[in-house]
């Protein structure tokens, strides 16, 4: 199932890096390419995430201040109207279909309506419940999850592929055990928000249940890989999640404008069918993709999201496939100038070597090493077993 309407591009700060293109670019994409028109997929239309919702997540006084903003900016507070969470119009309106269409693939999943439900233009992972942060005004998949544990989940599992620490989904649910949160992301030494350090394992009554593995800048497909598998299928495996949910941001990619890592468009898709697969494995299938970060418009998102389409709705697309002329027409003339691309590989095998607790570790496996060491014991996991 994927979650879609044209009324969520109107989630748009204007002259920002968080531009909606990126979002109206993925579903041309996907749509051409015929990802949306498999048997079996649906397109489902989202609802606004009503007042009782959004409180799951954020305080009232902050929803309130979200509804004023466009017209009084200047007594908003709460993050809103700087330069990274500016004032637009209809703020309210578009940050809460946002968040109604995360929570709409949630209920279709666990309801089993579907296996697995897709919303591109959610995972603004940085909100925080009283103060919008990072371009993100409401935690879509916080609110998601909320309403997943009170439709009875007991265990969910949100991984977070984002550049960027997933900040916002941790703080809510630090000190919640039946809510397992990891992210891989560039150091926060480097990079926003500046948490996520391998320290930072869950709160009182909830330790273990928060896991980050702090990447170095640099850091390219097989570290990448290597980092991931040295850590998550491990630490879900132990959690035992109903149900995976995941904020799939395109923002580690080399070209990305805003971070460091040296990802490829086929590392990105390689990250999607590993959790797909881990959902499959130990979710009987259910998985919530979200988007997320991603500001290398028109070279990147648009086949990123498109493999993560592909992934949630049937069989991998061959990354040696061409991009079709339509798409590239539109996307041409949405950003002119840009280099509009012809495949849908970057042209990167993203094999990677397991990784192994001895020998001379590189940065990579310095950081790999930091996380096990600091949550894998909570966990009842073994920190240098290479099979754990
Ligand atoms: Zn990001």
């Amino acid at each position: 199932m994927v979650v879609w309407d044209e009324a969520l591009l109107a989630y748009d700060m204007g002259d920002h890096p968080l531009d909606p293109v990126r979002v109206e670019l993925t579903v041309a994409l996907a749509r051409e390419l015929g990802v949306l028109d498999r048997p079996g997929v649906r397109l489902v239309r989202p609802e606004p995430a009503d007042e009782a919702l959004l409180t799951r997540v954020h305080d009232l006084r902050y929803l309130d201040a979200v509804r004023v903003a466009p017209r009084d900016p200047l007594f908003a507070g709460h993050g809103l109207g700087t330069a990274d969470n500016p004032v637009f119009d209809g703020m309210h309106e578009s940050s809460a279909l946002v968040a109604g269409a995360t929570v709409a693939a949630a209920e279709a999943v666990w309801r089993g309506e579907a296996r697995r439900a897709v919303n591109v233009a959610g995972g603004l992972h940085h909100a925080m419940p009283a103060r919008a942060a990072g371009f993100c005004v409401y935690n879509d998949p916080a609110v998601a999850i909320a309403r997943l544990l009170d439709l009875g989940a007991r265990r969910i599992a949100y991984v977070d592929v984002d550049v960027h620490h997933g900040d916002g989904v941790q703080q809510v649910f630090y000190d919640d055990p039946r809510v397992l949160t990891v992210s891989l992301h560039e150091t926060p030494l480097a990079l926003f928000p500046g948490t996520g350090f391998p320290d930072e394992t869950g709160g009182p009554g909830a330790e273990g249940a928060a896991v980050n593995v702090a990447l170095p800048p640099g850091t390219d497909d097989a570290g990448w890989q290597r980092a991931f598998h040295a850590v998550v299928p491990s630490v879900l495996r132990v959690f035992r999640p109903e149900i995976l949910v995941t904020q799939c941001g395109a923002d580690g990619h080399r070209l990305d404008p805003l971070a460091d890592l040296h990802l490829s468009v086929d590392g990105q898709r390689a990250t999607y069918l590993a959790l797909r697969a881990l959902a499959d494995e130990l979710c009987e299938g259910r998985w919530v993709a979200t988007g997320g970060g991603g500001y290398a418009l028109v070279e990147v998102v648009p086949r990123a999201w498109t493999h993560l389409l592909a992934a949630a709705t049937g069989a991998p697309l061959d990354p040696a496939t061409p991009t079709p002329p339509g798409w590239r027409a539109l996307a041409a003339a949405r950003r002119p100038g840009r280099e509009v691309p012809l495949r849908m590989t970057d042209d990167v095998d993203p094999a990677y070597r397991p990784w192994q607790p001895t020998g001379e570790p590189n940065s990579v496996d310095r950081a790999v090493a930091a996380t096990r060491k600091s949550v894998f014991p909570l966990l009842g996991l073994d920190p240098h077993d290479p099979r754990d």
